[in-house]
């Protein structure tokens, strides 16, 4: 048995890992495991990467192997050095660290070179058909390609045509390198494959040095294997790109033992899209308010919203990894993240919609500082903060109710509740808008032998509500997040419609005018809490400042789209 196995309380036992596992005992690469994550940096990381990330770091992990970060910056026209930044930061704030950062741009020399190498071999031609052309001989799945008119040219003229390509000779389109492979191969990615194209745009890092730009085929073989690549792990639709995989390192000689490339099942997320074509759209048509929308299923959308890293890292291995594609559950996610955070996020107390409530007997201007807990027993950890109690309260409007429904376990007139943390408080006088109608005000009086203790003549209190001082307690915005898509699959979508016609029209509810209690003032922007009774929080990190608090709803307390489908 190796001794680079994974360690056994992860849990993980995928397909993928069985197949490292069996690698290194066979001894296959010398005991080494080398992945790399290959984002394309033509847009933000999302939930999706979050799988690839999780799944390529977490194997060089666990088998005591290197993964690389490695940008497959190959089409000028749409990447940008801010969007490899932005990647950077996120996988670190997932909590990895790669071997090397590396670029495919690094290599074009390289690949010109065996580009040369296989023109002279007789492996690749300069086909100058039109993309139309080459599109109508290409065949069919049913019927094999024809040969391009160009297939034959002489090596000479072939090398002279590419080296003019490279030096800028021809306008785009003009003419492609491709593979002499086989155009009557049942794949018809193997009906002799594009390897180069001209591409007269700058690249954000090679500038106008290269005209021409390999294509995703050619180059991602041939950076694995300049990388010293292992397991090449990428999603199940480039499963027929496999084989010219490996023809294309057959055919610049690329002995074994070799990368390999193995396919698994892209994340799939219900209620949301993680494809950066899609999120480019939501962006561009300013349908969110930017890559970090606390919406999005960016990285950077989730590390706004609240969302921990280690919830996301959970999530992925809930998730698994499989070679089947289907969907994933919103609510799996929202699991991870609740499961994190009610064992880190600190109970505070806030109110959304607030109505005033005057203890008469309690004396004007006093203030109680009680110690409240920052965690309830049974999560176990200490820590507490100090809660103001004073004459007027704000509690929660939906808390009170003048005729209460069966059940109501809350605040109606002559009934008595627990203030959280505080004292027995019952509900004497209602008073109201004489204009309206409207309750504006409950006077109440609390019970002084109930704080932290059980009244003492046994009376059962059915409710606990939560509340604020009136006079202590902050100003705050709320901003209750929801799915961005009000349907599962936003992706499926009738001909001439949009996938943004099912965007939620409620993801964003903006609340001005709640009131939460001051021990937040001091905390940094950013931090987690739980508002108990109202759901998980974290003050916004981009617009929250002290004196103008600002927090978004990460979750609520539970999945109240399970209960809507059920319905439904
Ligand atoms: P998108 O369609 O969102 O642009 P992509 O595959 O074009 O995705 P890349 O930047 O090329 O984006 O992806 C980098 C790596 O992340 C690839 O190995 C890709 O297979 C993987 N990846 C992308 N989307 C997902 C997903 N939804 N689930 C799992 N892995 C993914
Ligand atoms: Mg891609």
């Amino acid at each position: 048995m190796s001794s680079k196995q994974p360690p056994a309380e992860t849990g993980r036992n995928d397909f993928i890992r069985a197949m490292v596992v069996s690698d290194l005992e066979s001894g296959k690469y010398g005991g080494r495991v080398a992945t790399r994550f290959p984002p394309e940096p033509n847009g933000y990381l999302h939930i999706g990467h979050a799988k690839s990330i999780c799944l390529n770091f977490g194997i060089a992990e666990e088998f005591g192997g290197t993964c690389n970060l490695r940008y497959d910056d190959t089409n000028p026209e749409t990447e940008d050095e801010r969007f490899a930044d932005a990647m950077a930061e996120d996988i670190r704030w997932l909590g990895y660290e790669w071997t090397q950062k590396l670029h495919a741009s690094d290599c074009f020399e390289q690949m010109y070179e065996w580009a040369e190498q296989m023109i002279r071999e007789g492996k690749a031609y300069v086909d100058s058909q039109t993309l139309d052309e080459m599109r109508a001989s290409r065949g069919t799945v049913t019927e094999p390609g024809r040969n391009s008119p160009y297939r034959d040219r002489a090596v000479e003229e072939n090398l002279d045509l590419f080296r003019r390509m490279r030096a800028g000779e021809f306008p785009d389109g003009a003419h492609v390198l491709r593979g002499r492979a086989d155009m009557a191969h049942p794949n018809m990615l193997m009906r002799d494959p594009l390897l180069y194209r001209i591409r007269h745009a700058h690249h954000y890092r090679t500038g106008d040095e290269w005209c021409i730009y390999p294509m995703y085929d050619y180059a991602h073989c041939l950076e694995d294997a300049i990388e010293d690549i292992t397991h090449s792990l990428c999603t199940l639709e480039f499963r027929n790109n496999r084989e010219v995989y490996d023809w294309v390192l057959d055919a610049v000689g690329i002995e074994h033992p070799r990368p390999e490339q193995t396919e698994f099942a892209r994340l799939n997320l219900d209620y949301t899209v993680v494809s950066k074509r899609k999120l480019i759209q939501l962006v561009d048509g300013e349908f969110v308010d930017g890559w970090d929308d606390p919406r999005m299923p960016t990285i950077a959308g989730l590390r706004r919203r609240g969302v921990p890293p280690e919830a996301i890292r959970t999530f992925c291995d809930m998730i698994g990894v499989a070679d089947v594609d289907g969907r994933v559950d919103y609510g799996k996610l929202e699991f991870a993240i609740r499961d994190t955070l009610n064992w880190t996020a600190p109970r505070r107390l806030c109110v959304l919609d607030p109505l005033r409530v005057v203890i008469t007997s309690y004396p004007e201007n006093a203030v109680e500082w009680i110690d409240a807990p920052e965690f309830p027993h049974d999560v176990g950890k200490p820590g507490s903060r100090r809660m103001p109690f004073t004459r007027e309260l704000w509690i929660e409007r939906a808390d009170f109710m003048e005729e209460p429904v069966r059940k109501f376990r809350r605040l109606s007139p002559g009934v008595e509740v627990r203030l959280r943390n505080a004292y027995v408080v019952r509900c004497d006088e209602v008073v109201k808008d004489p204009a309206t109608g409207e309750v504006v005000e409950l006077r109440c009086t609390h019970d002084p032998d109930t704080l932290g203790a059980n009244p003492a003549d046994g009376r059962k209190i059915k409710g606990t509500i939560h509340w604020v001082s009136a006079d202590h307690s902050l100003p705050c915005e709320v901003r209750l997040y929801d799915r961005l898509f009000s349907v599962p699959n936003p992706d499926d979508v009738e001909e001439g419609a949009s996938f943004t016609d099912h965007l939620n029209p409620e993801s964003r509810i903006v609340v001005t005018g709640a009131r939460i209690e001051p021990a937040v003032a001091d905390d940094p922007a950013g931090t987690r809490y739980q508002f108990e009774r109202t759901g998980y929080f974290a003050s916004d990190p981009v617009t929250s400042e002290p004196g103008s608090l600002v927090f978004n709803r990460i979750v609520p307390l539970r999945d109240s789209w399970a209960k809507r489908a059920r319905v439904t």
